[in-house]
């Protein structure tokens, strides 16, 4: 259920919804009271080593508790996405990545606690250095160097980090793990 829908009361005069605010923006009819919900930010990175590998953290905690994804969380107010992926990276697997490039961004949707929050989430390929040593700390039940080509779309957590796995494969440069060709060498 979206968040306006459970809102049954104005936040600012208290005015009942019944049903719930009729949409996103909520707006009050009594007071005039206006808020937006959504949608909130979020980043993820796939870090790719010498062998073209990425690492995948298996995540211990609701939502998609057990499915993999790449390292990665919510946006905090005044950080930018960078400084939100290396902060993420470091929580979740103990180091951050260094240098990042912008691969691309997909909506989302994330349900917890009975509502469904609207996501936008943005997503960078960085390279490992080759000597990191990552944990299985914050969330994580299990992290994993996995052929980014060939993990089974089944077990990723979210249709978002699906979309940037294909977008990831028509970006990458083959001779270069880790790299992407300019956009207007994609391949297909
Ligand atoms: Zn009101």
């Amino acid at each position: 259920m979206k968040a306006h829908q459970r809102f049954r009361h104005c936040p600012s005069c208290g005015e009942a919804f019944p049903g719930g605010a009729a949409a996103d923006p909520l707006r009050c009819g009594a007071c005039g009271f206006v808020y937006y919900f959504g949608p909130t930010c979020a980043t993820a990175a796939l870090l790719i080593d010498a062998a073209g590998r990425a690492l995948f953290i298996r995540r211990a905690k609701a939502p998609a508790e057990g499915q993999l994804g790449m390292p990665g969380g919510f946006i905090g107010e005044g950080e930018t996405a960078e400084e939100a992926v290396r902060r993420e990276f470091v929580e979740e697997v103990g180091f951050a990545p260094e240098e990042l490039d912008f691969l691309c961004s997909y909506p989302n949707s994330y349900d917890y606690k009975g509502v469904t929050y609207p996501v936008l989430d943005f997503f960078f390929v960085a390279r490992a250095r080759g000597d990191e040593e990552p944990q299985a700390l914050d969330g994580v039940a299990s992290v994993h160097w996995l052929d980014p080509l060939a993990v089974d779309p089944a077990e990723i957590a979210f249709p978002s980090m699906v979309q940037a796995l294909e977008c990831y494969r028509r970006r990458r440069d083959p001779a270069r793990p880790g790299f992407l060709l300019p956009e207007g060498a994609m391949r297909d």
